[in-house]
Order: C-alpha cells, then structure tokens, then sequence
C-alpha cells in the first residue's frame, strides 16, 4: 500500500511512519517541519520519502495525493502555546490546510483517515463523552477554542462530503495521546514533568492541579489507525481513542517525582500567569471509548505507570 502521512515527521505522524514503513508499506510525508523534526524519522530515512512543504500548497497535495492509496491528514499546528501565541496562522493550518488535503483526497478517490481531537468536545461537564456529545465552548475572544473549532469544522467539512461525494474518510478523536518523542515545547504536560523531574527542577502546575485527564501511549494510538485503515465499515465513522485511567495533574506529578526518584518541588501557577488573557481549562476529559471497542476489538494497553515509564525513559536519551 502507498500511503502519505501529512504531519508524518510529527510525535503522532512519525510512529505511524515507523509501523507502516516496517510492514513494508511505501510512505510519502508531507510535513513543514514548524513542530515536527527529521530526527523523528531517523528509524526509517532510508525507508521513507520525505517532502518538505506546505499542506496549503494545494498543487503539491494533489500531486503527492495522485500517487498514493490512502492519506493520513495528521499535519495541524498543535499545542496550547501554539493556539495562543500564533493563532491566525493556527487557524489557516487546521482549516484551511485540512480542507485542501480532504478536497484533494475526495477528486482522486482516496481513503482518508483524519487526526481530530477530544478538543472538540470543549468544556462539555458530561463524562465520560461519546462521539455523539455536544461541542461546549467559550465565546471566540477565548482563543483556545480556537483548535477545536478549527478541528471542527474540518471534521465537518470531511462528514460532508462523505454523505453528498462519497468521500471515504474516518475521523478518530484522540485524547491525550502520548509516548516517545512528544516534546514539551509547545505546553504538553507530560514530557514538561519528566524533563523537570529528570532534572530535580520545580515542576509547575497550572491551576491547583485537581484537573484531571486520561492518557493514552502512542503505540495504541497506531493500533487504532491501523485497524480503521483496513476495515472499510469505519467509512463515515468518528471514533474517540483515548486511555483508560483518569488521573489529576497533582497525581500525575507525585508519581513521575516518584518513578524518577525526583528532587523536585512542585509549584501552582494560576492560569492568568501560565497564559494569555483568552485562556480556560476544563476540570475533566474523559473518553468513552466503547465504540471503537465494540467495532474494531480495540483496546488501549499500557497503563498510566507503563506510559509514565516510557515517557521518562525516552527523556534520558
Ligand atoms: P506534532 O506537532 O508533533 O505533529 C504535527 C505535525 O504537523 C508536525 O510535524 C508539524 O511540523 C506538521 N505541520 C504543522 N503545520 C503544517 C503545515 N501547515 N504543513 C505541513 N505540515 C505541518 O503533533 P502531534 O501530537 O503528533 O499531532 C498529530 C495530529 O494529532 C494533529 O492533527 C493533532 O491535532 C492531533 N491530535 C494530537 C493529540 C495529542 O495528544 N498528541 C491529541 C488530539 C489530536
């Protein structure tokens, strides 16, 4: 199979670049490399081919798309700090980029799996949340929303097309995904409290730490992609894949102090100094995950100890 994995030199895109490329599949990726790196891709350089390049190139999409069976849509600017410090340029990526790639996916007829987000759920109370939940979020001046409106209308945009051209797209909802190679740079949480705890620094928390949130490794991530990429019955679904334990942001630091045998002292820095006026939480996001479950025989496998490890390990290299 020829498959393009836009944003394929990022966390997410370069492990699925890993798997499909060792089971003998030929990958293109498309990526500007804005978070993504070429040292993702060190596993499989020789295996891979690299194009350095826009997704709102609209010629250079539908040249690479032409070419290929199945497209992987993962490239999007990502990240609180990103959202908020870069947010017209975010928007253009996760909207207008994400349009191109999924106009360009239906005029060829090809499959098209989409990276969407538990973000679009926003700050719905509800949880555990299945795919059929209302978006709950903050008025447009809370810049935050701003990804998950963006995700959304692109969610919608591919669900359009899918019911009027036939487009055959499926959409997964990850939740926290992480693992190996996710940075801290752009405000994820859980590589920020390891390379602090590596390093006997305070670890910060935003808020009083109570917020909780479900993580789920990497590798079930591409579990889940893989199996929806060879089922054709998930044309047209959306499924949520995230984790199984729910854990708050101060338990979550207690036990990466502990697995690192830490130093570090842990801060509270209220969210009006963490971030940019425009900015809210949730307290939880929890994903019910039953339906991709029950569809495919998915289950994620690594607990939150087992990921935690991992996370660690990957920082001390
Ligand atoms: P990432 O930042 O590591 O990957 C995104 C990649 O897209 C990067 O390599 C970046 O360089 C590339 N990119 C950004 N803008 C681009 C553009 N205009 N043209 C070409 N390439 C561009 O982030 P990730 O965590 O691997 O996320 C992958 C996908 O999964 C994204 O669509 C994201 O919204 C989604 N997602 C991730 C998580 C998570 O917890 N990691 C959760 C929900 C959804």
């Amino acid at each position: 199979m020829k498959a393009l994995i836009t944003g394929g030199a990022g966390f997410i895109g370069s492990h699925l670049a890993d798997s499909f490329a060792n089971q003998g599949h030929q990958v293109t990726i498309l990526d500007n490399l804005s978070t993504g790196s070429l040292s993702n891709l060190s596993q499989v350089s020789d295996m891979v081919n690299f194009v350095e390049g826009d997704i709102r190139d609209n010629y250079l999409v539908e040249n690479l798309i032409q070419n290929v069976d199945v497209v992987f849509h993962l490239a999007a600017a990502v990240g609180v700090q990103t959202i908020m410090n870069h947010t017209v340029e975010s928007v253009s990526t996760n909207f207008s980029g994400s349009e191109i790639v999924i106009k360009a996916a239906l005029k060829y007829g090809k499959r098209i799996i989409l990276a969407s987000t538990s973000e679009i759920y926003g700050k719905n109370s509800k949880q555990p949340l299945v795919e059929t939940d209302d978006r709950v979020v903050g008025n447009p001046q809370k810049i935050r929303w701003t990804y998950a409106d963006a995700k959304a209308l692109e969610e919608a945009v591919a669900f359009s097309l899918f019911l009027t051209n036939g487009l055959r797209m499926t959409i997964l909802r990850f939740f926290n995904t992480v693992g190996p190679r996710q940075t801290g740079r752009y405000g994820m949480v859980l590589p920020i409290f390891a390379s602090r705890a590596l390093k006997n620094e305070e670890i910060p928390i935003h808020g009083n730490g109570d917020q909780s949130r479900v993580f789920c490794h990497v590798f079930d991530v591409v579990k889940a992609i893989h199996l929806v990429t060879f089922n054709d019955a998930t044309i047209g679904e959306v499924y949520n894949v995230g984790g199984l334990d729910e854990i708050t942001m101060n338990h979550l630091a207690h036990k990466i102090i502990k697995q690192t045998n830490s130093a570090s002292n842990i801060c509270f820095i209220p969210y009006s100094q963490a971030y940019p006026s425009g900015y809210e939480d949730m307290q939880r996001r929890v994903p019910d995950i039953s339906k991709i479950q029950s569809h495919l025989g998915w289950e994620p496998t690594y607990s939150i100890d087992s990921i935690i490890r991992d996370v660690i390990e990957a920082q001390k290299i």
